[in-house]
Formats: C-alpha cells, sequence, structure tokens
C-alpha cells in the first residue's frame, strides 16, 4: 500500500505561524492510512513513503518547513502525532497478535529507516526524541502497551527482547551521532579551508589627498638639496605669530592677515590665535638651533576669510629657511629657481620683483613663465586661461631673512644671513592640477579625491 498523503494546495503561501496546524492535518490523515496496514510487506512500503532520503513523505515536509523557518521538533504536537502514527500501528498489530514480541523488528526497521536519514544535529534531535522522550516515545511506549499488557507467560520473553532492543538503538543512535559530529567538522573543515584559487576580497585603501600629493612632492625636491622637514603648532601666541617676525602691534600688514583668536578664559596669561602663516616655525626653529639651519615648514594656516573659488578660511603653506654664515642672494634664488624647475619642468623661465614682507629684507614677489602656454600668454590660438595672457604667474614670496628678526632668536646678525619663503599649497595644486575653485579640497567629494589616485 502506497501513502496517499498530499501536501496543503498553495503551500508556498503559508505563513510560518500556520505550518503547525499544517503538519497537524498531515498527522491525522497519516494515522487514518497507517490504520489499514496489515502486514510487513505493507509496512516495507510505508517507512520508505515516509523516510526515503530523496522522496520521503516526511522528510520532504521537514525541508519545506526549515526552508520556512519553520521548527520540525518533539515539542510540537503535530509532528508527535505525525511520528508516531507508523509506532502507533505496530504497537496495536503486536497485541492483536497475541505475540508482540515478534513486531520488535517493525519497530527496529522503522526506527532505522528514519535515524539513517538524519542529517544534522537538528534533525538527529528528533530521532533521539522519537525513541526515548518520556511521555510519547517509542521506548515507554514498548513498555506500557507490550510489557505491561502481556500475558505472564510471555512476559520474560517480551522483557529480554525489549532489553536486548533497547541495547541496540541505544549504540545505534551513538553510532548516527558520531557520523553527524563528524560530518558536520568535515564541512566546517571544508568551510574553514582557505581557496588560494579564488579572487581575494577587494578592499580599496584609498590614497593620498592631492594638497598631502602635492607637499610630498615639494617636501622631496627640498629635502633632495639638504633641508629637513619640521612642522609645527596650529595654535600660536602673537609673540611668535607677529612679534618675533618683526610684525608689532598695530603693525598695518595685521590687517592683511585676518586672525581667528581663540576664546580664552579669564585670566589667561597670553592670548592664543591659529597661526596665519607657517613662520612661527622660522622662529621656534632658530631658537632651538644654531646655523646652520635648513629647514622646510609644511602646514594649515587660517585666515578670516569668506570662502569662495580663491579663498578659504583654512589652507595649506611650506615654509622654508636657510640660514647660514654665508648665505647670499645668489643661494636663495639658485634654490628657488632649482625648486621650480623641478616642480613645473625644466624649460620654464623665472623672475622676481620687489616686494615688501616685514620679515625679509630685501623681499620678492617670485614669479614663473607660465608653463601651460610656455611664457606666450597665448594658448590654443586664444588667450592663456591659466595665466590670463600676462605669460607669468605669481608664485609666491620671499626674501632675505631680516637682520632684525635675529634679534629675537640670538642669532649675530653680523654673522649670518639666510633667506626664507612662504608657498601656498592650495595654490600651487590648482596652478600645476588646472582646479579653478580651492573649495573642492575641502570638500571630500571622492569623484574630485578619485581623479587623483
Ligand atoms: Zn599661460
Amino acid at each position: 500500500m502506497h501513502l496517499d498523503l498530499k501536501f496543503p494546495e498553495h503551500w508556498d503561501d503559508i505563513g510560518s505561524g500556520q505550518l503547525q496546524s499544517a503538519i497537524a492535518r498531515l498527522g491525522e490523515s497519516l494515522e487514518q492510512q497507517v490504520g489499514q496496514v496489515a502486514a510487513t510487506e505493507d509496512e516495507e512500503e510505508l517507512f520508505s513513503d515516509l523516510f526515503d532520503r530523496e522522496y520521503g513523505f516526511f522528510w520532504t515536509i521537514y525541508s519545506k518547513v526549515r526552508a520556512k523557518n519553520g521548527r520540525v521538533t518533539w515539542a510540537d504536537g503535530g509532528v508527535r502525532h505525525f511520528l508516531r502514527a507508523p509506532v502507533q500501528r505496530i504497537l496495536t498489530l503486536g497485541l492483536l497478535s497475541g505475540d508482540p514480541s515478534k513486531y520488535f523488528i517493525s519497530l527496529r526497521r522503522y526506527l532505522e529507516s528514519f535515524v539513517n536519514n538524519t542529517m544534522d544535529v537538528e534533525s538527529f534531535t528528533l530521532a533521539r526524541a522519537l525513541w526515548e522522550s518520556r511521555a510519547e516515545g517509542i521506548k515507554s511506549a514498548i513498555g506500557d502497551s507490550w510489557l505491561k499488557k502481556a500475558p505472564p507467560e510471555l512476559r520474560p520473553e517480551i522483557g529480554r527482547q525489549y532489553n536486548e532492543f533497547v541495547k541496540f538503538v541505544d549504540k545505534y543512535l551513538k553510532l548516527r551521532f558520531s557520523v553527524i559530529e563528524s560530518g558536520a567538522e568535515q564541512s566546517a573543515f571544508a568551510r574553514d579551508r582557505i581557496d588560494l584559487s579564488l579572487p581575494g576580497v577587494h578592499r580599496p585603501i584609498g590614497s593620498h589627498h592631492l594638497i598631502r600629493q602635492v607637499f610630498q612632492e615639494i617636501e622631496d625636491i627640498f629635502v633632495s638639496i639638504g633641508f629637513s622637514v619640521v612642522e609645527g603648532p596650529e595654535i600660536e601666541t602673537p609673540y611668535y605669530n607677529f612679534e618675533a617676525l618683526n610684525i608689532p602691534e598695530f603693525h598695518p600688514v595685521r590687517d592683511d592677515m585676518d586672525t581667528f583668536y581663540l576664546e580664552l578664559p579669564k585670566g589667561a596669561k597670553t592670548p592664543l590665535l591659529l597661526r596665519t602663516h607657517t613662520s612661527p616655525m622660522q622662529i621656534r626653529t632658530m631658537e632651538k638651533q644654531k646655523p646652520p639651519v635648513r629647514v622646510i615648514v609644511p602646514g594649515k594656516v587660517y585666515r578670516r576669510d569668506n570662502p569662495d573659488a580663491t579663498h578659504s578660511f583654512a589652507f595649506h603653506q611650506i615654509e622654508g629657511l636657510a640660514v647660514d654664515t654665508d648665505i647670499t642672494f645668489c643661494d636663495f634664488t639658485g634654490t628657488i629657481e632649482y625648486f621650480v624647475r623641478q616642480f613645473f619642468g625644466a624649460s620654464v623661465k623665472t623672475r622676481f620683483r620687489p616686494s615688501y614682507f616685514p620679515f625679509t629684507e630685501p623681499s620678492i614677489e617670485f614669479d614663473v613663465s607660465c608653463p601651460f602656454c610656455g611664457g606666450t600668454g597665448n594658448s590654443n590660438g586664444g588667450t592663456c586661461s591659466k595665466c590670463k595672457g600676462a605669460a607669468w604667474i605669481e608664485l609666491f614670496g620671499a626674501g632675505m631673512v631680516d637682520p632684525a628678526v635675529y634679534g629675537f632668536v640670538n642669532y649675530d646678525a653680523k654673522k649670518v644671513s639666510g633667506f626664507a619663503f612662504g608657498i601656498g599649497i592650495d595654490r600651487l595644486a590648482m596652478l600645476k592640477y588646472g582646479i579653478d575653485d580651492i573649495q573642492v579640497f575641502f570638500q571630500n567629494d571622492v569623484r574630485f579625491l578619485r581623479q587623483f589616485p
């Protein structure tokens, strides 16, 4: 006899909350059908219909319920009903036959066909409950219906077979469990094994910001001619930012550098400000170090500017300072020209114009012939957009260190001389890479950042 069990129609629409009742209905239907099982040949077919690994009804439900994240556990009355239906029938047949002992073989076949197809700890737990659950497991059911109800003359034989049966099943379950355990270990091992042939996980590591790249490029050029790199605090005292650089209070140049002062607690000894240039490190370096001094100072500086395409309240500078006993204006221009040719290319020309800075004397503005139009002012038949037709581009200010500055750091102005320069990094990067808005440096837009890997 073959089972005629049907899955509920619209199984896919059944929510996980309705799974229990669906299984319970199937259990009832199964119970009715096994009521007709009457002989050993029928059992064989019944067990294979129910518990065959691939086609068995039970394992099909089992996997479908698990696929819906439902649970198939012994605690569920419907599941118990379902699994106990064949057992109940065998127990009944045993009782009816007058000698239940020959039906141990049926129970054994039933358990074997079930246990053999458990494939993980969860399904095995169900098999163990089916066997040894106190309330409704097979082990106690045999005691209740065969041992206790057997005629007195059969009882010793049934008892002996029962003990053997218990020993057999316990051993059988133990064996199956060790198979499942080692299978779990193996699959965990297979899962954890590193397959070197697979492509790796790609984690983009990012790149330096363009400003950082330009810093690096400039640092490399100066380091290669004997400068060293020092960094200093972004919060400064007016002394280092102004006075020691020969910019006394009320000096008009302070107006050009609108300054952020920090709000300090009452009674603070000295005001603090965000440095308006990297020049304070000239003073700090010379205070610490006797000549010769050759340093560059990269860093962030701050001025109270309204943001637009060429202004930002935070920007970047590299300060340069060289002081020694016999540094001349020629050393100064040679150094600057070397740097500019390294940075913009060997073909650019340079020129300087007189200028004024409080801490250098003489002071100059340093220009470079426009590297984009070859110093012609024309590009593609029109006016060069980089130099606006001027053929020259202002690069930065520089000069020979004003002897007055040496007085602040106890250098002998009669013995030493030197030069200083301050390069605006943002401006240089914008020029070199054709960027027309300084704000993109601070917006952290990856579409911009990715263009400079
Ligand atoms: Zn040009």
